[in-house]
């Protein structure tokens, strides 16, 4: 008995030595670059011509065309805006409404980069929800309001206004520069950044890293980190829509069998629901812990700098809430279920609709074999919709010189801000353009407060941006432009 608990005791000691030999070795991963001096912007006019982009209501819907008055309104309000610009860049509209600038660097060895943003906002309803009007393009309170203020004229002025400025300063980039706007990301991305790729492919163009939209600049969304965040998103999840269907011989529901159509298929999704794809922390979420997790304080860094012993634990808990349970796995959602048209007819056909979004260390195929294994009904017949199906990304490398020259861009324009990679669960253009560079950043430095509800805003109402907020997003670009064209490989 007593060898048993000197045994125990010992095992124990052991173990708590490696969790504070792990929690010593967990030191700050986080850029050492120096805050530079913000740049000298005319904060009024670049407010202004934001204000003047929103006024366009160049607007996506599924189910109409795009308003020709607005989408080319706003491409010589473009062209008004920025002469310098376009006079210097080569402009091509993309099929016409889509633009693609090129800035040609001095240096053809170095690999161009390519920035990107989407003209197309989604419609604005309840406007009388609306504090100003959502395309008055209002300045009021320090904030610039309206529909695209922060998805996503924010990114494509931004970026205009940074090249206009460096053109004023005489700045001519050593590594071609591309800018690409799309014209309907808000629906498929299908007719604009789709085809600028197609573009793009046939000049054989390799990028070497792509920006987009996607992440942000986290306050208070992350738990136990005591800074706000820049999230970049390293990774974009894939997309499928399962189609399940039952069928049977139907009939009068006055003499029923013991399982419809219906009740077999209610089967099939609650067995999907209840044995969710299998999770877990490692990739991105594991370097985001990385990142973050030795600027926590105790016993969060221990925790963090010990997964391999409490792994199971922040898994358990991470898995709770919607947000963060989607970083961890490829999620299952029952979205559309159809059996019969009349209530007293048995369903002939029964129907449902179970969207999944990918982790990347998922496919489309392993999805499917997932939903048979745990649907396990010959009766249930699985397919999948082919035209919205999309693979996960790939996932951007950390160890790369364009992810430590971005992050020292986001250092040097955000000084205050902690930085790590994270897992983008929503949709980008960037899916037309994976096959062109390995490095692809879903991130603009839009700063959202999770007091205020900021990310609630996107696609919401009350749409607005800091005028603070967009100085820096510009003083982001002309920073990014300057280190991307200096940096060498
Ligand atoms: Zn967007």
């Amino acid at each position: 008995m007593k060898k048993i608990i000197i045994i125990l005791g010992l095992f124990f000691i052991i173990i708590l030595g490696i969790v504070f030999f792990k929690t010593l070795l967990f030191t700050s991963k986080q850029s050492s670059a120096k805050p530079i001096s913000p740049e000298k912007l005319d904060t009024d006019s670049i407010s202004e011509r934001l204000a003047s982009a929103i006024r366009f209501q160049t607007v996506s819907s599924q189910d109409t065309l795009p308003n020709e008055k607005e989408f080319l309104g706003f491409h010589a309000f473009l062209e008004k805006s920025f002469p310098l610009l376009h006079k210097t860049l080569t402009k091509e509209v993309v099929n016409k409404y889509s633009l693609l600038y090129t800035w040609k660097g001095n240096d053809p060895n170095l690999k161009p980069i390519l920035l990107m943003g989407h003209i197309d906002v989604v419609p604005a309803e309840n406007e009388s929800k609306w504090e100003h009007l959502p395309f008055a393009g209002a300045i009021a309170d320090g904030y610039i309001w309206g529909r695209g203020s922060l998805d996503d004229k924010s990114a494509v002025m931004g970026v205009l206004e940074a090249t206009e400025h460096l053109l004023k300063s005489g700045f001519s980039p050593k590594r071609t520069i591309y800018l690409s706007f799309g014209h309907d990301e808000e629906t498929t991305g299908k007719k604009g950044a789709f085809k600028a790729a197609a573009l793009l492919k046939e000049r054989n163009i390799e990028f070497e890293f792509i920006q987009d939209e996607g992440m942000f600049i986290a306050d208070g969304y992350v738990p136990g980190v005591p800074k706000p965040v820049a999230i970049v998103g390293m990774a974009q999840k894939g997309y499928v829509t399962v189609e399940l269907i039952v069928e049977d011989t139907g009939g009068h529901s006055s003499s029923p069998p013991s399982n419809t159509a219906v009740g077999i298929l209610s089967k099939a999704i609650v067995r999907l629901e209840e044995n969710p794809i299998k999770g877990g922390l490692d990739g991105i979420i594991g370097d985001m812990f990385d990142s973050l997790g030795p600027e926590m304080s105790l016993p969060m860094k221990l925790i963090f700098a010990n997964r391999w012993l409490f792994g199971g634990l922040i898994e358990k808990q991470l898995s709770e809430s919607p947000g963060t349970n989607a970083n961890l796995r490829t999620t299952t959602a029952a979205t559309m279920f159809h059996g019969s048209d009349k209530e007293n007819v048995l369903p002939q056909k029964a129907r449902a609709l179970v969207n999944f979004r990918i982790h990347p260390r998922d496919d489309i195929q392993k999805v499917l074999d997932h939903v048979k294994q745990v649907v396990n009904d010959s009766r249930v017949k699985v397919d999948y919709l082919k035209n919205s199906a999309e693979e996960p990304s790939p996932v951007s490398p950390i160890n790369s010189p364009s992810y430590e020259m971005f992050t020292k861009t986001i250092k040097e324009v955000f000084p205050d801000v902690l930085i790590a990679p994270g897992l983008f669960i929503a949709g980008s253009d960037t899916q037309k353009f994976i096959s062109f560079s390995k490095n692809i950043y879903r991130f603009h430095p839009l700063y959202f407060q999770k007091s205020n509800n900021d990310e609630k805003r996107m696609h919401g109402t009350n749409e607005r941006i800091s005028v603070r907020n967009y100085e820096d997003f510009v003083r982001f670009y002309i920073q990014l432009i300057r280190n991307s064209s200096n940096f060498t490989l």
